[in-house]
């Protein structure tokens, strides 16, 4: 175990870094964080910013020396820097299992073989392929870039193939995946944590809306049948014994044709949909994250209240403050803003979580709180 005292290394310095920063420096450790941006919402809270890209020798080395134990809460984090890392210290999750979760074809190619039902797919490296892909997949269909997509970008939806043709000419020629579109019911999200010993903590599902392509609400616990709620857990879980899995992770499910469920995407770190956790369940994603990376015993994942989650977009800030006074005066709103400098539209600048002793209320206090902000 690496007891409090110890300083963890955290590569990224967005909301996820600084909601692990706020929870192990709770616990009382030390944190350094590596992110390029001097203004990083992560930095704000560590012992040390490391202001390095994530390929600076320099930079790795000092985190290597001072860091017992590492983790990540950047996706696009580079493989071999996880690998390299590993040669000096604890590093979780593996480079083998962020490497799968962060290539879309490596990881739809994995759920495939490992008998996980994806959305119908075909790998397109080149137009032609997207002639094939036809026949395969069908329109209307979601082209998305195999590779640093996230929050919707890098995707189109697409009716038929010369749409597709336009999309994929517009990538850039990067690698992507044509993926069925799916009529979904709704999707669902499991967080878990696992650590060395193959122990797992489930935290209850959640029921996840988004717009654009971006996730706007979750739903704490899902409105989904127990049995539903059941399966989506233990998928959750055989995905991360198959990677063998170290630390906190995320998946995404799609609910289709009456209660069938498909994987949509796997997250190696804390996941937007679990940060109802902070306030409603008694150990956090992120202190579970701090659990896992220091081999301590799993936290306790049981709720405690009903919760919806809104996140806060740049969109509302328009020339001023949203109008926080709005939010404050519920006790059963838990503000949590991310420290960022600059508001720009799609731009997550924080979220607030409605508690309250049923779904039902929580969720018009959300709504009535979004109208009012
Ligand atoms: P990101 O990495 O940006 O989160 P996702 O693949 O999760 O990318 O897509 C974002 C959202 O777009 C999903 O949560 C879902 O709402 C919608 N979406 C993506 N793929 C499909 C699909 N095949 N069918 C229907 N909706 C989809
Ligand atoms: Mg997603």
């Amino acid at each position: 175990m690496i007891l409090p005292g110890a300083t963890l290394g955290m590569l990224g310095g967005g909301q996820l870094g600084r909601m692990f920063t706020i929870a192990a420096r709770t616990m009382g450790y030390h944190v350094m964080v590596l992110d390029p941006d001097p203004l990083s919402p992560a930095g704000q809270f560590a012992d040390t910013h490391v202001c390095a890209d994530y390929q600076d020798a320099q930079a790795l080395a000092q985190m290597a020396q001072t860091c017992a134990a590492i983790t990540t809460e950047f996706e696009n984090v580079p493989a071999d820097t996880l690998r390299n890392l590993a040669a000096h210290c604890p590093v979780k999750p593996s480079a083998e299992a962020v490497e799968i979760a962060q290539n879309r074809v490596a990881e739809k190619s994995w759920l495939r073989q490992h008998g996980f039902a994806t959305a119908p797919f075909a790998v397109i490296s080149t137009a032609a392929d997207l002639t094939d892909a036809c026949a395969s997949v069908g329109f209307p269909a979601v082209l998305k870039v195999s590779r640093f997509g996230y929050d919707g970008k890098g995707q189109a939806r697409v009716a038929d193939l010369a749409q597709a043709q336009a999309a994929f000419a517009s990538m850039g020629g990067e690698v992507c995946v044509l993926e069925k579109m799916l009529n979904l019911e709704c999707e669902l999200s499991v967080v878990l944590g696992r650590n060395e010993a193959g122990g797992i903590a489930l935290y209850p599902v959640s029921e996840n809306i988004h717009e654009a392509g971006i996730l706007d609400i979750s739903i704490v616990p899902a409105r989904v049948s127990a049995a539903l709620a059941t399966q989506a857990r233990d998928a959750a879980m055989a995905i991360a014994q198959q990677l063998d899995y170290c630390g906190v992770m995320a998946v995404e499910f799609f609910v289709v044709d009456g209660d069938q469920l498909v994987v949509n995407e796997i997250a190696p770190r804390p996941h937007n949909s679990g940060h109802y956790t902070l306030d409603a369940c008694l150990s956090s994603q992120f202190e579970m994250q701090v659990r896992a990376l220091c081999n301590l015993p799993l936290g306790a994942t049981a709720q405690h209240t009903p919760a919806v989650m809104v996140n806060l977009l740049g969109d509302i800030w328009g020339d001023s403050q949203p109008n926080w006074a709005a939010l404050l005066r519920y006790p059963q709103a838990k503000l949590h803003l991310y420290g960022k400098q600059s508001a720009r539209p799609g731009r997550k600048m924080g979220h607030y979580t409605c508690l309250d002793n049923t779904l039902e209320t929580a969720l018009a206090l959300a709504k009535q709180i979004r109208a009012a902000l």
